[in-house]
């Protein structure tokens, strides 16, 4: 934005400067890009009061201000080149200062042709404060929600990472379980075939003695029988002899 007012020249400022000190002059954004021109860092010259940029002061003036002089009085803010003109948003009127020293000195008619474009600059002065402050409200709102999306990831990703370890020492112990179990298979296995073997083996003992029984008694039979054969045989031979004999 350029300059919308004429060059202001404060008839008394050779030996006044009472509007340089404790000021709260507000700069535009054009005026600060002028400042910074010259050399000067933001944070040097600037301070932010409810959104609108003020000239920093130091020692009670202006820091701009040295040996009662403007020292960059050519590239000064452009509320400087107007004051004592100021406009009163309680009265919504353009006013005299009735800080300055020589208030009643100034007649406030002779300003009236800039009203409008004085106007103008103080609108944009609040535009720029509302831009400003929308622009901080945003960078709040974001670092809020970083914030909180920190806040709320944080736990989060712990409560993860704990149901994480969680997984794994449960995973662990069903591995150890199934291994465990499979082990007390295999034994429980091996117990079984051990028990059936020693059945079978019994069983085979039960066998064996069953057919040395059996094989007793067959012999005891055979021998029953033989003799029984032998017997028979010789009772028979005996008949035959008998027999003969009769016949002789
Ligand atoms: S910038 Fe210059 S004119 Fe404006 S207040 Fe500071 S010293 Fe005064
Ligand atoms: S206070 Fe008023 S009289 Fe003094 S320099 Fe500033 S404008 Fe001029």
């Amino acid at each position: 934005m350029k300059n919308i007012l004429p060059e202001f020249y404060c008839p008394y400022s050779i030996e006044c400067y009472q509007c340089c000190l404790d000021t709260e002059m507000t700069l535009s954004e054009e005026d600060i890009s002028k400042i910074e021109l010259l050399g000067y860092k933001i944070e040097e010259f600037l301070e932010e009061k409810d959104g609108f940029m003020t000239l920093r002061n130091i020692d009670n003036h202006c820091i701009f201000l040295k040996n009662k002089m403007c020292s960059i009085y050519e590239n000064r803010p452009q509320g400087c080149r107007f004051y004592p003109l100021i406009y009163d948003f309680n009265i919504d009127d353009f006013v005299i200062d009735n800080l300055c020293n020589h208030h009643d000195d100034f007649d406030l008619e002779i300003y009236r042709p800039l009203f409008d474009p004085v106007q103008v600059f103080v609108y944009n002065l609040l535009g720029e404060r509302e831009t400003r402050m929308r622009r901080t409200m945003e960078e709040d709102i974001k670092v809020e929600v970083e914030e909180s999306k920190e806040a709320l990831e944080d736990p989060l990703t712990k409560e993860i990472k704990k149901i994480e370890r969680d997984k794994e020492k449960i995973e662990s112990l069903i591995e150890q379980a199934i291994l465990e179990t499979q082990d007390e298979n295999v034994e429980n296995l091996e117990e079984a075939l051990k028990s059936e073997m020693r059945e079978i083996e019994e069983e085979i003992e039960e066998l064996e003695k069953g057919i040395q029984a059996d094989l007793v008694s067959a012999e005891k039979h055979i021998k029953i029988t033989e003799e029984s054969i032998k017997s028979e045989i010789e009772d028979l031979e005996k008949r035959r002899k008998n027999a003969e004999e009769d016949d002789n």
